[in-house]
Order: C-alpha cells, then structure tokens, then sequence
C-alpha cells in the first residue's frame, strides 16, 4: 500500500492542497469537467504517492450525464485499486459543505460527499476529510460538529482527528491533514509488519 487518493466536488481547493502536499501544479484553473486521468505525483518524505482524481459534482457548462460519469470513473478507480490504496482524502469546502448536504439530503438521495466518505471506509480505505477554506469559516467548532453529524460519526469533532482535518490550502495550513495521513501511514505499516 503506497498510494494516497484526493476525491472531492470541483472548487473545494483541491489542486491548491495538492500543490501544497507535493509541490507540484496540478493545474488549478483547468477547464472544469473536461475528463482526465489520475494524476499521480510521489510524496517524498514518506516515499508514498498522491493521486489526484477527478473533481465530480456541480460545474457550470457540463452536463449531469457527463457529471455523473466522472463519478462512476472515481468510484471504479478507487474500488479496482482499493488494496494498494492506503488512505483517502476527501475534500471539502467547510464554508459549504453542511449546506450542500442538507439540501441534497432526503427522498432516497444521499449527497456526494456523503456517499464517498462511506463508501471509502466500506471498501477498506481510512479516510480523513480536509476540510478547506477555514479562513472563511467563523463559527469554526459548530461547523465542524455539524459536519461529523452528517457524515455519522458523533460530535465532538476534536474525538476524530484522524478523520477530520480542518485546513486553510491556500495559506498553506495544512498540518492537521499531515498529521493525521501520518497516523495513517504508521498503521499500515505496523500492519505490514504484523
Ligand atoms: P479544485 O477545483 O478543487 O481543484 O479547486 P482549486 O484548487 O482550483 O481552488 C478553487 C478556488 O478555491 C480557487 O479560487 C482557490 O484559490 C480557492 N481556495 C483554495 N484553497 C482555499 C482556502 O484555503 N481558502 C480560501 N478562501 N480559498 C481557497
């Protein structure tokens, strides 16, 4: 297991964290939609690698049909390498994230990032939540209880730092998020070793 995967809806500061994680552009301001590869770039210090997958969700301009496709693409990815995948981050955007799920939530639908969260946990996958734009984030603590309530894992979220990380990508405040993958890191380890 060396490989880490960023899922997230467009716009949540994805290739932000990633050029803060590896270094490298991935290409912020891309056309949104327009159907890509993994993007796969080494994370020296710990010698494991970063997949980049593409952002699904709502973008202006593609159509649902298209949307829906680069979510089953993301899905498969993860689900075909699930047992070299070490851990996942989904990202969010904390100033928006509750209200989107709420106003997806209900009538048989389960919002997208919901769905992700637990669906990488049921394929076996540890997965931490960035929860980016905290700089635009006041009521810091509230949010963050709100939004593990709606993932299913109970409040207080200072109980889930392995889980939940909140982070501000474009100041390059990410520590939470290393520590947290760190964690991670070492427990697959000491798996490998047992
Ligand atoms: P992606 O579509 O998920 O890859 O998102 P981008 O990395 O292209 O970022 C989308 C927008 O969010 C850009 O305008 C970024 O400057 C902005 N952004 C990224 N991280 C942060 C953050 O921590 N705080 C704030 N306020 N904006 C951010």
């Amino acid at each position: 297991r060396d490989e880490v995967v960023l899922v997230g809806r467009s716009n949540v500061g994805k290739s932000t964290l990633m050029r803060e994680l590896t270094g490298h552009d991935v290409s912020t301001g891309r056309k949104p939609g327009v159907t890509r590869q993994p993007n796969h770039f080494d994370w020296a210090p710990e010698g494991f690698m970063f997949t980049d997958l593409p952002g699904f969700g709502f973008m202006s301009g593609v159509p649902e049909e298209h949307r829906e496709q680069i979510k089953t693409d993301v899905v498969r990815y993860i689900e075909d390498n699930a047992d070299d995948i070490l851990a996942g981050v989904l990202v969010v955007d904390g100033k928006s994230v509750v209200d989107i799920i709420d106003r997806h939530s209900g009538e048989g639908e389960v919002p997208h990032d919901v769905e992700l969260f637990h669906f990488l946990r049921d394929v076996g996958v540890p997965t931490v939540v960035a929860v980016n734009k905290m700089d635009k984030v006041d009521d810091r603590d509230e949010r963050l209880d709100d939004l593990c309530d709606r993932l299913g894992i109970l409040p207080p979220w200072q109980q889930w730092r392995e889980t939940v990380a909140p982070i501000c990508a474009k100041r390059g405040d990410i520590d939470p998020l290393a520590d947290a993958l760190e964690t991670h890191f070492h427990e697959a380890k000491r798996d490998d070793l047992l």
